[in-house]
């Protein structure tokens, strides 16, 4: 038997890597049937290229409990390792850079990016080991060799009998580990981690019925992985069947996806994967942390914001790429150069996705607009690139339900609405509901109205208005409409001054001058004879300050909302109100008042009962 010591100057290496590795004992396992995974492709690529000619026979790896004897093990059947090879892979290349990993820890405080980045994997294992073995006999006709090594710097190294070529790791679980030895805890991380690693893993047998074993029946192996998945076959060999069974396997509770985009680039970098579009409909933060990341088969995060956009989270599937590193810290992915062009082809792919659908489908595109619209707006807006791509393709929903394309709309009102400078002016409604009186009287001037009604469409408002020359988004309820109006239609007033003044001081002395201007307009007899306006760029800095706009947006927000208040002098009331009785005269403003400001849901509290109690009472007169 040979005795040594581990290559390392510094004393002892273990108690770092279980400290700072604390939260993510339970890797060792992904680490070890990984390596594992890898020793036998190796074992198979040699034989394919004639290199070994023995059997290859059953290369299932082995995952297996012993209670008593507090150990779990790792068995595979690939190359193996002679002796030699155990001192240069385990004792020293592990060791190597040892003093350099010391050193970089200090300063980088994320542990998870240490392990992998040198190659430590294998060294996992003492996360949860007091002591591990490693029993392997090398494909090459060398005596096969059991390495034992309890943690500290000392190590054995003794010839044995193993008539099998490949490895068994096994793991003397440490006390406050035994929860590895739990078969729950440990086939639930043979799910998350191994679930479509290449090679069959077994852990235990499937289970069997009293009556299936009375019957003389054996169990089968129970094999915990799907070792071709998806997204590693040809797009040319699958099914839209095959994909929504694959989403429906990964996501076994989630509605079905509208599309999906499987990916294969092999240069600049490698990169596989299925990209499916969830219903989203109008919410998007229930549906982040889908996205799954692989390294070859080897499951490495469902956290993929570093890696994609953040508007690509809203996606859900699957992400393989061995060249995104397994354990890495976040300052890292994101100055990652490979990460980076793998940020951009993603989100070329999708929006070249999205285009051909637009193109080749429109009426199916439309159909799934209302599901995809919130993430496109949200790429647009987040990245110019994708803004540039999606411009085509993006829809606009007017009031009426039809859908346009931003140049098309640009089109269909470009000579109904424009400003007295020629600036397109192009309507919205934050909600159909709430708007409905304003809505109606644009369309009854013929002018259109559009649907911006998601979280995110305050932002995109401002984002079209900034791309757009000469083009203005009023809100319907802005003072916009009358002006609108008025251009087209100007309408005398059936009053006098004297009469119009006297009508305005009649409203004045009604309102609260702080909230509210009344201004007096000739408008159509048949328009509303009270309507409220609000001045767009004042609602737009106070929605702002109440998101938190800051800076100096915080100073619109302590402001109390101003309205405006437009009297038509041409309605039929306005002559009523100048010829009655001072209590009538008050009793009719005040309700008219009411009436615009309840369309306009601030009628609230007190003054909505009061209003209440005065239309039952002017009923029963
Ligand atoms: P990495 O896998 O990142 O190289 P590890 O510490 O996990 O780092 O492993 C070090 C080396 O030990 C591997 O590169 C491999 O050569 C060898 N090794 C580890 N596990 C096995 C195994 N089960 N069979 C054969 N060789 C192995």
């Amino acid at each position: 038997m040979e005795k040594g010591h581990i290559s390392v100057q510094t004393e002892n290496i273990f108690p770092i890597i279980k400290k700072f590795l604390y939260s993510d004992h339970e890797i060792f396992l992904r680490e070890l049937v990984s390596n594992a995974v890898d020793a036998t492709k190796k074992i198979k690529g040699l034989a394919q290229l004639g290199e070994y000619q023995g059997e290859l026979g059953d290369l299932t790896i082995q995952v297996k409990i012993d209670k008593d004897a507090k150990t779990l093990s790792i068995t595979d059947h690939g190359i193996g390792m002679t002796a030699e090879e155990v001192k240069k892979y385990i004792n020293q290349i592990a060791f190597s850079s040892a003093n350099e990993f010391i050193e970089k820890f200090k300063e980088v405080d994320d542990a998870k990016s240490i392990i992998g980045h040198f190659g430590l994997g294998f060294y996992s294992a003492f996360m949860v080991a007091h002591t591990v073995e490693i029993l392997t006999q090398s494909h090459q006709n060398e005596p096969a060799v059991k390495w034992t090594c309890d943690g500290s710097t000392e190590f054995t190294l003794e010839n044995i009998e193993k008539p099998e070529r490949g490895t068994t790791i096994i793991l003397h679980i440490n006390e406050e580990s035994e929860e590895f030895l739990e078969e729950g805890r440990i086939s639930g991380l043979l799910k998350k981690y191994c679930r479509f690693l290449p090679i069959p893993i077994q852990f235990g047998e499937q289970f069997l019925s009293e009556e299936a074993k009375n019957e003389g029946k054996t169990p089968e192996p129970n094999i915990i992985n799907i070792t071709e998945p998806l997204w590693t076959k040809s797009p040319a060999n699958l099914t839209d069947e095959d994909y929504l069974s694959f989403y429906r396997e990964l996501y076994p509770m989630a509605n079905d996806p509208l599309f999906w985009i499987h990916l294969n680039v092999d240069y600049p970098f490698n990169l596989t994967g299925v990209l499916y579009f969830p219903p989203l409909n109008k919410s998007y933060e229930v549906q982040k942390d889908k996205i799954q990341l692989y390294s070859n088969q080897v499951f490495v995060t469902n956290n993929v914001e570093e890696i994609v956009p953040e508007y690509l989270t809203l996606l859900h599937g699957v992400i393989d790429s061995p060249d995104i590193p397994l354990n890495v810290s976040r300052s890292y992915l994101q100055a990652d150069g490979n990460v980076k062009k793998i940020n951009q082809h993603i989100s070329k792919k999708v929006s070249d996705k999205l285009a051909e659908i637009f193109k080749n489908d429109r009426n199916s595109f439309e159909e799934k607009w209302a599901d995809i619209s919130i993430f496109v707006k949200y790429g647009m807006l987040s990245d110019d690139k994708f803004y540039d791509r999606s411009k085509n393709f993006c829809l606009l929903k007017s009031s009426t339900d039809k859908l346009f394309t931003i140049d098309e709309y640009k089109e269909f009102i470009k000579d109904n609405q424009t400003d007295k400078n020629d600036s397109l002016i192009i309507l919205y409604t934050h909600s159909v509901q709430e708007q409905h009186a304003y809505i109606k009287k644009a369309n009854e001037r013929t002018y259109d109205v559009l649907v911006m009604d998601s979280i995110i469409d305050n932002h995109f408002v401002q984002l079209l208005e900034s791309k757009f020359e000469k083009t203005q988004f009023k809100r319907v309820d802005a003072d916009t409409l009358d002006k609108l109006i008025e251009k087209d239609t100007t309408y005398e007033s059936v009053l006098t001054q004297e009469q119009q003044d006297a009508l305005k001081q009649i409203f004045e002395n009604q309102i609260s001058k702080d909230t509210t201007t009344i201004e007096i307009k000739n408008l159509s007899p048949d328009d509303a004879p009270v309507t409220i306006t609000r001045n767009e760029f004042m609602r737009r800095m106070q929605e702002m300050s109440k998101m938190g706009g800051g800076g100096q947006m915080m100073m619109f927000g302590d402001m109390p909302e101003r309205i405006n208040m437009v009297i038509n002098t041409n309605h039929p009331i306005s002559q009523k109100i100048l010829n009655a009785e001072d209590i009538d005269k008050n009793k009719i403003v005040k309700q008219l008042t009411d009436l615009a400001l309840l369309s306009q849901g601030m009628l609230k509290g007190a003054a909505l009962t009061d209003f209440v109690e005065r239309s039952v009472e002017i009923v029963t007169q």
